[in-house]
């Protein structure tokens, strides 16, 4: 499989390469060169397989090339042996026809833990055979950290610097990071707010020359493994649900368009789904291009929902690329006029064509609480506030009764109490039993200045297992 850029101009990568990269060298973002396509057949034959084996048939041609067959199963079954539930991604019933997958059931409660625990084992396989170490530095507003963070611990060849804006994350969060230790773990709080521990990031990978010449990876969602792994779980869900024969719909609470696009791919490679539904938070960039072909940049809002506080959606300009008929040029032009005036609306036609598959939502804190009340009395299931916005959604922009609904649980309720409190439920929270004492255990973290030097100094000091690079 060869993957290539959404802008046009960067060299193509085999699945080695593009997991060790960030961004292209033209700015845009990999994607692959041709979309595997499964048959009904094929896809219906899968029913009832434990979730490594699914996993394995949907991403083995994403690997193919890079990973032998008996390799990657091996790395599957550990990946989601480690999750605390035996269905890995579970499906709970709300309502006739309407359905929460559960995708919280990893080490660090968050969606988050599908793609990274299998990105550290991959990051782990990958440069042992080449005889290669590499450095990983993140932003966190929150889940990403700690799920890289659990996900890396375990890798020989990688040293991982999280940086947080300190006392900004909330004590469930920060913990879930600080109590983690190993000498390749470093966390550092920046005494500033995520944006600037988000432009550190992207200055060191535009001037890398701190690291010494080794190589830079990155774990948000612009890497590519994190989306292929996401894909699973909507097959999985529909597989629950008497696909393929049947469709099934999903509503998808969205930050960076990273989870949703996967469910847009699981589409484009076989799977009948009838409608994607975009559920955003008060930072509703997606829902006004969704509603209303604008693309316009807005001032960022500190929500309940804080994992969905975006301004621009990164992963969204994997979707235009699509839907400017994967021309390259015509996307880097797109992507320019963007940075340069901060907004555009896309040819009338191929918006309407996109709307054919997604609707959207944006949900306020208000509305929020409100649905995560009104869910705890239908049924006595407790939501996340991320999860409350996708059930907000679904039940706003539902198409058709008949067909299943399916929304994504992104996290475990516990991770976001405030939310909880506000919708006056009741209902004491509890810590799953990893994670049982998680007030009681010692943290480490290192505080730093809102500066970037001081932090390249920092990760040139301590980036080879904890010693100078
Ligand atoms: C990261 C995150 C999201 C948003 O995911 P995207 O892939 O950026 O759309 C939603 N909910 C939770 C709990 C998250 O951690």
């Amino acid at each position: 499989m060869r993957y290539i850029s959404t802008r046009g101009q960067a060299p193509a990568l085999n699945f080695e390469d593009v997991l060790l990269a960030g961004l292209a060298t033209d700015g845009g973002l990999y994607v692959p060169e041709n979309l595997p396509r499964f048959t009904q057949e094929e896809i219906a034959s899968w029913a009832g397989l434990p979730y490594h084996e699914l996993a394995f048939r949907v991403m083995r041609p994403f690997v193919t090339g890079s990973i032998p067959d008996a390799d990657f199963k091996k790395i599957l079954e550990e990946t989601y042996g480690v999750f605390s539930h035996n269905a890995v991604a579970p499906l709970r019933q709300l309502n006739g026809n309407e359905w929460v997958l559960e995708l919280f059931h990893g080490p660090t409660l968050a969606f988050k833990d599908f793609a990274l625990q299998l990105l550290g084992r991959l990051l782990d396989y990958v440069l042992e055979k080449r005889g290669e170490r590499v450095v990983i530095i993140g932003a966190t507003s929150g889940d990403t950290g700690s799920a890289a963070i659990e996900g890396c611990k375990h890798c020989e060849n990688v040293d991982i610097f999280i940086l947080h804006p300190h006392n900004r994350v909330s004590e469930v969060q920060r913990r879930q990071m600080t109590t983690l230790f190993g000498e390749n773990i470093h966390n550092i709080a920046i005494e500033g707010n995520f944006d600037d521990c988000q432009e550190m990031v992207k200055a060191s990978f535009a001037d890398q020359r701190f690291l010494k010449g080794t190589r830079l990876v990155a774990v948000n969602s612009i890497n590519w493994a994190r989306i292929m792994a996401q894909i699973v779980y909507y097959f999985h869900a529909s597989l629950q649900l008497g696909g393929p024969a049947r469709s099934v719909s999903f509503s998808v609470p969205t930050g960076n368009f990273g989870d949703i696009f996967a469910g847009y791919l699981a589409r484009n490679m076989g799977l009948p789904i009838n409608q994607l539904i975009v559920a955003t938070n008060r930072n509703d960039i997606l829902h006004r291009f969704m509603s209303g072909n604008q693309y316009v940049k807005e001032t960022l809002h500190a929500t309940l929902s804080p994992s969905m506080d975006i301004m621009v959606s990164s992963n969204f300009e994997r979707l235009l690329f699509d839907m400017h008929g994967r021309n390259g040029a015509a996307l880097a032009e797109l992507m320019e006029s963007f940075k340069q005036g901060g907004g555009f609306s896309v040819e009338q036609e191929r918006w309407t064509e996109t709307r054919k598959l997604f609707d959207s939502l944006a949900v306020d804190d208000a509305q929020t609480c409100e649905t995560i009340a009104e869910v705890y009395a239908q049924t006595g299931e407790l939501l996340d506030p991320h999860t409350a916005i996708g059930v907000k959604a679904a039940r706003e922009c539902r198409r058709s009764l008949d067909i299943p609904m399916v929304i994504l649980g992104t996290a475990h309720p516990v991770k976001f109490p405030e939310a909880v409190e506000k919708a006056g439920v009741g209902k004491a929270l509890e810590l799953p039993p990893h994670l049982a004492d998680l007030f009681e255990r010692e943290e480490r973290c290192t505080v730093l200045a809102n500066d970037l030097k001081t932090v390249q100094a920092f990760v040139s000091q301590h980036g080879n297992r904890g010693k100078p690079l």
